[in-house]
């Protein structure tokens, strides 16, 4: 994949936002990789952890912030426990989703899901997801 990097994109106000609301410093990671290595939901995901890191620290937030992957990491920690630097990717995940969610913009619509879909649910199944996936 050719990436155009510019200083402008560096400087991007939408990544400084997400460093701000993780309080992580994105440009520590050296892309070791470990992070990946020891996901459980990676199998999941179409941008592997460390790669979401990278494009961040590149400029790239638009294809972070349209990956499947920050709605589907579940903030087990594993990273943060096996990263070097002390990165916690989980919070970096987080302010991603708290970018798109704070911007009213739902990534699951509760009045489009039917009824029947409900019934088949755990009640603590569904109000986390509502509070992990709405805004
Ligand atoms: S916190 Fe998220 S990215 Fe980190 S290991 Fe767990 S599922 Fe993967
Ligand atoms: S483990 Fe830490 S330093 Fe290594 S790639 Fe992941 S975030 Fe970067």
């Amino acid at each position: 994949m050719r990436v155009r990097i510019s200083r402008k994109k560096l400087r991007d106000e939408v990544i400084a936002r997400i460093e701000e609301i993780s309080g992580e410093q994105i440009s520590k990671c050296f892309q070791c990789g470990k992070c990946s290595a020891g996901c459980p939901s990676v199998d999941s995901m179409d941008i592997l952890p460390n790669q979401i890191i990278r494009l961040l620290q590149i400029g790239e937030k638009d294809e972070v912030l349209a990956s499947r992957t920050i709605w589907v990491c579940d903030s087990c920690f594993t990273c943060e426990s096996r990263c070097p630097k002390g990165i916690d990717v989980a919070k970096v995940m987080e302010a991603a989703r708290q970018i798109i969610l704070r911007a009213n913009v739902d990534k699951v619509k509760p009045y489009e899901i039917d009824e029947k879909t409900f019934e088949g649910l755990p009640q603590a199944g569904i109000v986390s997801c509502l509070r992990k996936f709405t805004g």
